[in-house]
């Protein structure tokens, strides 16, 4: 046992001379100079990076080496942590050429809005099919202020939701300096409202998030079975839209298949524009690309951003998570021209992975199986038994058998009913489509859809 206390700073000033010593310095500078060593817990350091994406970047990257670098420190191991929100210190100081190339404009003095990146700014959005209605209903929403409340966008994850959100808290800055905008994720609302209680501040908490012009609340469906917060959220909700005040919602499904949201948080959602956004398709792709790479010093060739743009499309988180780890590679090893095949190589777990994301999931057969009947997911999971919903919910259950490997317990709990249920459906539908000719046609078009 080490006899003497050593602080967070100690042990990472420790890792990041070995690290410096283990990989080059523009890697180190890219990646490890703006970590800011948070706390110790027990013998884990909790480290600030800026956002979710960094850090999953960093686990998947460099994992070997963060823990190899904090072994060994006056006689202990140690494991870390990172959380996020923790913006570099030098964000701001950047230098210019770092970011995408506009028409040279009188310089202003920028105010940058709390917890927001720089670079997620409308200029920085690339906009394709996929994103376009979203990017213009934000657009407009930052624009003409309380035109459309609450806007609501809803899509998958890596998709440009947060960006697009933090893009109206940066307009707004910008073209009125005076404005009052908050972006806040619904886990730090969640803290900020428990802290408040706790440190009995409750009413300064909510004379501040209820007196702000723009309100941006990213992942709204963590709201989901929290009823407390719930409540909190539905009067803070009506007092800002009460006086016309913007707010902007983002979530990972549409209000009413977020699961334990009460009906009039969802009515309240559902009452102003609802937006889906999903991930782009491959030209799109390969433009946010093409602007990714002007942020870095290392060039790829434009073969090899087609290979990323057409091999990953799960995600554009991972898709800059692709390019990242091969610039990264090329700077580390000072290797001037990497090809396919080495790409195809230096990539291949994230390659393997988006095969694995490609797999038909549960909550995919869900939703297109509600969409198809004109019902709601909700519907599905319900207990409700008339036959246009009890029927599209056995097809449900039987689809994700039939085209999914998980068991019938696993599809049992996702439907919240047992797996002798699930076994009954499997057995139910086969007949029915033998008797009923719209039901095989409804089957075998939803099983073609799901296939192609
Ligand atoms: P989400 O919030 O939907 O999970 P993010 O907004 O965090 O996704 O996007 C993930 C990453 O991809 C971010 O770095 C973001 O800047 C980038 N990104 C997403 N869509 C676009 C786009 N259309 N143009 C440029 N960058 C994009
Ligand atoms: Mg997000």
């Amino acid at each position: 046992m080490s006899l003497v206390e050593f602080s967070v700073a100690d042990i990472w000033q420790v890792a990041t001379e070995r690290l410096q010593q283990q990989i080059h310095i523009t890697t180190y500078e890219q990646w490890f100079q703006n970590i800011v060593p948070v706390t110790l817990n027990e013998k884990a350091l909790i480290l600030g990076v800026s956002d979710d994406f960094f850090a999953d970047w960093l686990k998947d990257n460099f994992d070997d080496i963060l823990c190899d670098s904090l072994k060994d420190i006056e006689g202990s191991d140690y494991s870390y942590t990172f959380k996020s929100g923790y913006l570099p210190e030098k964000e701001k100081d950047k230098p210019k050429d770092k970011v995408k190339v506009k028409a040279a404009k009188t310089p202003k003095k920028k105010v940058k809005p709390a917890n927001c990146l720089s670079r997620h700014t409308f200029d920085n959005f690339v906009v394709g099919e996929e994103n376009r209605y979203a990017y213009a209903a934000t657009h407009t929403a930052a624009e003409s202020s309380g035109l459309y409340n609450p806007l609501y966008i809803y899509g998958g994850t890596g998709t440009g939701k947060t960006h697009l959100l933090q893009s109206v808290a940066h307009h707004a800055v910008e073209s009125n300096p005076g404005t009052r905008v908050r972006y806040i994720t619904c886990e730090e609302f969640l803290n900020n409202y428990v802290d408040s209680l706790r440190n009995k501040k409750h009413s300064e908490f909510r004379t501040f998030i209820r007196n702000i012009d723009i309100l941006l609340v990213d992942d709204v469906h963590m709201l989901a079975n929290k009823t407390q917060l719930q409540e909190e959220f539905f009067n803070t909700f009506n007092s800002l839209y009460n006086q016309n005040k913007q707010i902007i919602l983002t979530s990972d499904k549409q209000p009413s298949e977020i699961k334990g949201l009460e009906s009039r948080l969802v009515s309240r959602f559902e009452s102003g524009v609802t937006t889906e956004i999903s991930i782009p398709g491959f030209e799109t792709r390969l433009a946010i690309l093409r602007m990714m790479q002007e942020e870095h010093l290392v060039k790829l060739s434009d073969e090899v951003l087609q290979f990323i743009a057409k091999n990953i499309h799960s995600s554009v988180r991972r898709l800059q998570g692709a390019l990242f780890r091969l610039v990264a590679y090329a700077s580390a090893m000072s290797v001037a021209d990497i090809g396919v095949e080495q790409a195809e190589h230096l990539l291949r777990r994230l390659l393997e992975e988006e095969t694995a994301a490609q797999l038909i999931s549960i909550d995919s057969i869900q939703r297109v199986v509600a969409e198809y009947f004109e019902i709601h997911v909700s519907d599905l999971l319900s207990i409700k038994r008339p036959r246009n919903i009890a029927q599209p919910r056995m097809v449900a259950m039987y689809l994700c058998r039939k085209l999914t490997d998980f068991s019938f317990p696993e599809i049992g709990s996702a439907f919240g009913r047992n797996h002798a249920t699930i076994m009954n459906a499997c057995k139910q539908i086969p007949n029915l489509c033998s008797k009923d000719e719209n039901m095989r046609r409804s089957v075998s078009l939803l099983e073609h859809k799901f296939k192609s």
